[in-house]
């Protein structure tokens, strides 16, 4: 792949060069190049995008702090109608949104089409939460004065986003940082920009004023977003992403004391009970393993499977992984598209073969197909050892590996024997013992006989090495809050 194989018309209906403008600073485009977006089931570059020095990324704050005074000022009621603009804006334009997530990331339409609708569901929602920011007010136990709390923004918030849900990380975050009353400066990942810089376009047309919303992409995350951590206009951190990078972050506010929200990685256990209901288990594993390809946070990690259903779940899912069919996300035939770059299906390679060689066995899939695109095919490992890699590991990709349990207590140890704990999926006939399942694993989220947790009204993150705070619902707007107290004598 070169440069010179830059497609100005990608799609027959999308030029992805339209949105490659450069970086959008105080509503405005400053120009230039030097990162190229790579469609993954092609490998072809669809476009260029602008790489951000630390002198553009203070730029960036200037413009968030130029803006922050007056966004601040605006009433609740008018945030919420330009919210809920960006929400209309969304879904009329989601055909086209939905054809560049597919474009850049590979993800099948049928998964960027409900991306976009899930993206977009964050304005509405927060537009309706921007009306109902409530503070506090009652008498100190004293009886001396009263405690008036009010919620006041947090002030200037760096978001950073990972490439496997472009739109959705950043509306996430941008739709509750402005519903509190931030500004913002939006660093998407490298490999999936262009949905980003669309979606600061569409936010201006819904009426988000100049320097609200600021959005750069870097070659060099690691310097160009420490010159914003380190500045002392910028007061949040929101990350979503990788634990390792997560930890980097972190050690990194922790020099300006920046108050964090992270939304790290997961390794998600998938439980299934003998009592089980066979198809609607089935049903779910497909979605908790093949929304996007396996590349989700939620993604169903480890198929940990009672032995008296095991070999019937095996067999079932084996049918349905052999029958998904793989190609380039925009073909609209596609059930699974391409991986997001070749280091990703190498590292689903690693992790396949250490398993095979533990004593796994393949079923289904398993083996890399020629050609151009960074394609794995669906693959469903047997057997897997507990000592497998993949155990411990995010694979995000479309491996489903079983485990075999005999005993509740055994399963339950199996699942939190992880470093992670964000999604966790429960299967059992029996609700009782799911509830009293759920209150027992390690995990910020599950899914009772459901393949599906995320909902921008509940609150979506991780506990342990997962995450700290939450997305989505009542709680996602309190992460661009600080409480303010005054002591009222009368
Ligand atoms: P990643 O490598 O951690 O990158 C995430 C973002 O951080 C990207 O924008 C990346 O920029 C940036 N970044 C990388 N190194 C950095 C540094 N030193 N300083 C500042 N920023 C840096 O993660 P990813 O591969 O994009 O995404 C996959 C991971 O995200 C998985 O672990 C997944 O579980 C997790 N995830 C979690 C959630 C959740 O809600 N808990 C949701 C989605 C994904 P570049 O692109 O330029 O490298």
């Amino acid at each position: 792949m070169t440069l010179a194989s830059v497609l100005p018309l990608t799609s027959p209906a999308l030029d992805c060069s339209r949105y490659a403008k450069g970086l959008y600073i105080g509503g405005a485009w400053v120009a230039g190049g030097g990162i190229p977006v790579v469609d993954p089931s092609t490998e072809a570059v669809l476009a260029e995008v602008a790489d951000a020095t630390e002198a553009q990324a203070t730029a960036a704050v200037d413009a968030a702090a130029a803006a922050a005074a007056g966004w601040r000022a605006t009433p609740p009621r008018r945030r919420a109608e330009i919210l809920l603009r960006c929400h209309k804006l969304m879904l009329e334009r989601a055909d086209e949104l939905a054809t560049l997530i597919s474009l850049e990331n590979g993800k099948a339409l049928g998964d960027a089409r409900g991306e976009v609708t899930y993206a977009a569901e964050f304005f509405r929602w927060y537009a309706e939460e921007a009306v109902r920011i409530a503070g506090e007010y009652r008498m100190a136990p004293s009886g001396s004065n009263r405690i008036l709390v009010d919620m006041e923004p947090i002030g200037i918030a760096v978001l950073i986003t990972p490439w496997n849900f472009p739109a959705a990380m950043a509306t996430r975050k941008i739709a509750p940082a402005l519903a509190a009353g931030c500004t913002v400066v939006l660093k998407p990942a490298s490999e999936t920009p262009l949905t980003a810089y669309a979606l600061a376009e569409l936010y201006a047309e819904a009426g988000v004023p100049a320097g609200v919303v600021n959005v750069i992409t870097t070659s060099r995350p690691g310097p160009v977003t420490a010159a914003m951590l380190n500045d002392a206009r910028v007061r949040k951190l929101s990350f979503t992403g990788s634990t390792g990078v997560g930890r980097t972050l972190l050690a990194e506010a922790a020099k300006t004391v920046l108050s964090c929200s992270m939304e790290l990685g997961g390794n998600a256990p998938f439980i299934v009970f003998d009592d089980a209901d066979l198809d609607a288990a089935l049903d779910g594993a497909m979605v908790a393993k093949m929304r996007n390809a396996g590349e989700a946070c939620t993604a169903a990690n480890r198929f940990i499977v009672q032995n008296g259903i095991y070999d019937r779940f095996a067999e079932g899912l084996n049918k349905r992984m052999a029958a998904l069919r793989v190609g380039a996300g925009t073909d609209p035939a596609t059930a699974c598209g391409p991986m997001i770059t070749r280091k990703a299906v190498e590292k689903i390679e690693t992790l396949v073969a250490d398993a095979l060689a533990k004593g796994a066995r393949v079923t289904t899939g398993g083996q890399r197909p020629d050609g151009d695109g960074f394609f794995y095919p669906p693959t469903v490992l047997v057997d897997v050892p507990a000592d497998a890699a993949m155990a411990k590991e995010e694979i995000f990709g479309p491996v489903a590996p079983l485990y075999r349990f005999e005993t509740e207590d055994e399963a339950i140890a199996m699942a939190n024997d992880t470093e992670y704990g964000l999604a966790a999926y429960v299967f059992t006939s029996d609700l009782k013992r799911g509830l009293a399942i759920s209150g027992r694993i390690e995990a910020g989220m599950i899914a009772l006989n459901r393949g599906l947790v995320s909902d921008p009204a509940a609150p979506f993150g991780g506990v342990k090495q997962s995450g700290l705070g939450r997305e989505g619902g009542i709680h996602g707007i309190a992460e661009f809050m600080e409480p303010k107290y005054v002591a009222v004598s009368f």
